[in-house]
C-alpha cells in the first residue's frame, strides 16, 4: 500500500456514502404504484439497468442531463410496453428520491474520523434538486467539509473540468494530497486518474476483477479500510 499523507478526500455520494440503490428502489416503487404499475422485482431491476445505461451515456456525453431526466421514464415504459404516463413519472420519482437518504455502513464513522485532519468533500454527478435535499436529510451537508454537485459545477465526472472547478474552491489543495473515493470505475476512478489524483474504488460486491483498463490505486470492499489508506504517519489519531 502507498504511504501518503492525504489531506483531501473527494468522496462520491451515491452508492459510496449514501445507499442510492435503496433510495432508488423506494422512489421507483412509490412512483410506479402511483401510476398504477405493479412494482415487481422484474420491473424494478429492468428500470435500474435502463437508468444505468442512460447515466453511462451521459458520462460519454452522448446525451444531456435534461434529456436523461426527461426521457428515462417515457423511454423505459416504451421499451417494456407499459402504458403509463412517463411524463408524470419523472417529477413524482424525483420528489420521492429527494426525500430518501440511507447511509452506507461505515460512512459516518469514516467522516467522523477524518474530522479536523482530512477534509471530506462530496463529489456527485446527481441533480441538485434531488441531491441537495438528500444531503440535508442525511446531514452529510453538515458532516462533510463541502459538496459539489455536477449540475451546479457545470461538468460531470469523469470530465477533468469537474475536478478542476471543484478543487479551485478547496484552500491549500494539492493533487498529491488528494484521494478520490467512489464506486464507479467509469466516473469516479477514470475521472480521478484523468485529473491526476490517487483513487480508491469502493467495491462492496467484489465486482472488480482487474480486467478493466481503468486501474484504481486502492480497492476496498467496505468503508472501514479507507481509514487505513488515509491514516498517514503524521496523523496517528486517525
Ligand atoms: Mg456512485
Amino acid at each position: 500500500m502507498k504511504k501518503k499523507n492525504y489531506r483531501f478526500l473527494l468522496a462520491d455520494l451515491d452508492n459510496t456514502l449514501l445507499d442510492f440503490s435503496a433510495s432508488e428502489h423506494y422512489a421507483l416503487c412509490r412512483t410506479l404504484n402511483d401510476l398504477g404499475v405493479t412494482p415487481d422485482d422484474e420491473v424494478t431491476a429492468a428500470y435500474s439497468s435502463y437508468n444505468d445505461s442512460l447515466w453511462k451515456r451521459l458520462e460519454r456525453r452522448e446525451i444531456t442531463r435534461n434529456e436523461l431526466i426527461r426521457t428515462r421514464f417515457t423511454g423505459f415504459f416504451e421499451s417494456r410496453g407499459i402504458s403509463a404516463d412517463g411524463t408524470a413519472a419523472a417529477p413524482l420519482y424525483e420528489s420521492y428520491l429527494s426525500r430518501s437518504a440511507v447511509m452506507i455502513d461505515g460512512a459516518e464513522e469514516l467522516i467522523g474520523k477524518c474530522r479536523g485532519k482530512v477534509g471530506v468533500y462530496i463529489i456527485s454527478n446527481g441533480t441538485a434538486r434531488v441531491q441537495l435535499p438528500r444531503l440535508a436529510a442525511s446531514k452529510l451537508d453538515k458532516l462533510c467539509d463541502g459538496y459539489f454537485i455536477s449540475e451546479l459545477v457545470g461538468y460531470s465526472k469523469p470530465d477533468v473540468r469537474f475536478f478542476e472547478l471543484t478543487v479551485q474552491r478547496l484552500p491549500g489543495f494539492e493533487k498529491e494530497l488528494a484521494l478520490v473515493l467512489g464506486d464507479s470505475l467509469s466516473a469516479d476512478i477514470a475521472g480521478g486518474i484523468a485529473y491526476g489524483v490517487d483513487t480508491c474504488l469502493y467495491d462492496p460486491r467484489g465486482k472488480y476483477d482487474g480486467t478493466s483498463s481503468i486501474k484504481p490505486d486502492y480497492i476496498v470492499n467496505d468503508l472501514a479500510p479507507v481509514i487505513d489508506i488515509l491514516a498517514p504517519d503524521r496523523n496517528p489519531d486517525l
